[in-house]
């Protein structure tokens, strides 16, 4: 029988080398931890950032250098057993051991599962032709940086932050940009109508065609390349580049072969355990418990991905921690920082300050009366004091005292 796992020591294995595997790594040794800690990646490259990689490094305002999260001696000074272009293959958990695709084993106390989320490909006729391309990975993004050197015409499926940010950075580049979005709005995973509608009147000033309620029917190619796209409601568009921004699915494949419950993600309770107390998960490929007790939710946030590894690294160390964090994002597109903090789903109000007309707004979404979310354009003071207020255990807002906190204060 395999002992219970020792607090504080022992070999931990991290699966996936993005934003939170790699964190989980630095919090363990900032907390000084004794033990191994393995750091597992599939991709070839160094731990990068990949906010960037839809923003500046596609116009080439930032270079690969700039996307590397550490030094390459950080991983030597911390002693952290970085395996660069393995992925793990499989996990036996009776015998705590990952086997890795070179056919290695290496054995665990504590395992932690931080393979994110892989994009969501096209399936319409066409989806194989030369030109089709999603955005993840900096593979990804050097390809398309690529192809938006000489390309004209970019059609990009899906309003979402992914697709919105690529038409911005092809706008810069000179590209002629076409986005569809199958929904009435863009961005609704995320904010408010206003918002949406603010942000199809900025990427339209910006000459972009924006086309909401189509998805596309097929993609058109000559010589295995795509030449255009019929969009659902008949029309027929050139293209060069047809980016999809449909979302992603989170990469459970190896939790689920493990037997780990999986729904939408990997299942997790607010100590990022799974149902296997050895094993976390945490990041994009992790559903937690929502905040005031709705179910499991999935977020695809850097801020999410940091916090949730400092909660990782505290249970790996034997501390009692819950996951409680407020969740924050942002995206940049032209000049617009558009900055949100809470989740505004389910709200009964919203008040709104600033002007619109300067590209200077704050959207505050209410419920029952109380503040739960806040959408700011360019206001950045508005989201920093939000993510303050909005903290758990901070006393809630009342619709009545937005001005006190809010509207009176300069950016
Ligand atoms: P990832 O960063 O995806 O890392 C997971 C890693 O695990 C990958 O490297 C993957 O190859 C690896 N892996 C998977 N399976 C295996 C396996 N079997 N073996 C070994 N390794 C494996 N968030 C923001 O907050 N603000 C933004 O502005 C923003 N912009 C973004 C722009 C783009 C283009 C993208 C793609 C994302 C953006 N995000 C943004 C989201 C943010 O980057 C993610 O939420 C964050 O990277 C999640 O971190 P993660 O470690 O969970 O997953
Ligand atoms: P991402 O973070 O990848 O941008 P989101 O989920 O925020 O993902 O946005 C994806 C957007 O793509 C959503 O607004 C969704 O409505 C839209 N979408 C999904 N499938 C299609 C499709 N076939 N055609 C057009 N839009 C689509």
């Amino acid at each position: 029988m395999i002992s219970a796992p020792v607090a504080g020591a022992g070999r931990t294995i991290i699966i996936g080398a993005g934003q939170a595997g790699l964190q989980v790594a630095v919090e363990l040794r900032q907390a000084g931890y004794a033990g191994a800690v393995s750091l597992v990646g599939a991709e070839a490259a160094q731990p990068y950032h990949r906010p960037p990689l839809s923003k500046a490094y596609l116009t080439g305002e930032k270079t690969l250098d700039a996307l590397q999260m550490r030094g390459e001696a950080f991983y030597t000074e911390q002693t952290i057993a970085f395996r660069p272009g393995l992925a793990a293959t499989s996990i036996d958990r009776s015998a705590r051991q990952v086997t890795l695709a070179d056919g290695s084993t290496l054995s665990y106390d504590h395992l932690v599962l931080a393979t994110g989320a892989s994009a969501r490909p096209l399936s319409c006729p066409g989806h194989d032709l030369a030109g089709v391309m999603t955005l993840r990975s900096l593979e990804d993004a050097t390809a398309l940086k690529a192809r938006l050197g000489t390309a004209r015409h970019l059609v990009v499926v899906g309003g979402g932050f992914i697709g919105l940010e690529a038409a911005a950075s092809a706008r810069k580049l000179g590209l002629a940009v076409t986005v569809l979005e199958m929904q009435d709005r863009l961005m609704a995973r995320a904010v408010g109508p206003d918002v949406s509608q603010h942000f199809a009147a900025v990427h339209r000033s910006h000459g972009v065609d924006v086309r909401l309620g189509q998805g596309i029917a097929a993609v058109i190619g000559e010589a295995g390349h795509a030449t255009g796209v019929r969009t659902t409601a008949g029309d027929a568009l050139p293209a060069d580049i047809v980016l999809a921004g449909i979302g992603v699915t989170p990469n459970t494949v190896l939790a689920e072969a493990a037997g780990l419950p999986v729904s939408n993600g990997i299942v997790v309770d607010e100590a990022q355990h799974t149902s296997d107390r050895s094993i976390f998960a945490l990041g994009d490929v992790c559903a937690f418990p929502a905040p005031h007790g709705t179910g499991l939710i999935r977020l695809e946030s850097v801020q999410n991905a940091v916090d949730q590894a400092k909660v990782v690294a505290a249970g790996i160390m034997g501390q009692q921690a819950r996951y409680q964090a407020v969740p924050w994002f942002w995206s940049d597109q032209y000049d617009l920082k558009l900055q949100m903090v809470g989740l505004s789903q389910g709200h009964d109000a919203v008040i709104e300050r600033g002007e619109r007309s300067a590209n200077r707004f704050s959207v505050f979404y209410m419920k029952a009366g109380r503040l739960i979310a806040i959408d700011s354009i360019n206001r950045p003071a508005d989201h920093m004091r939000g993510r303050k207020l909005l903290a758990p255990g901070a006393a809630p807002i009342l619709a009545d005292a937005i001005d006190t906190h809010f509207a009176a204060r300069r950016d």
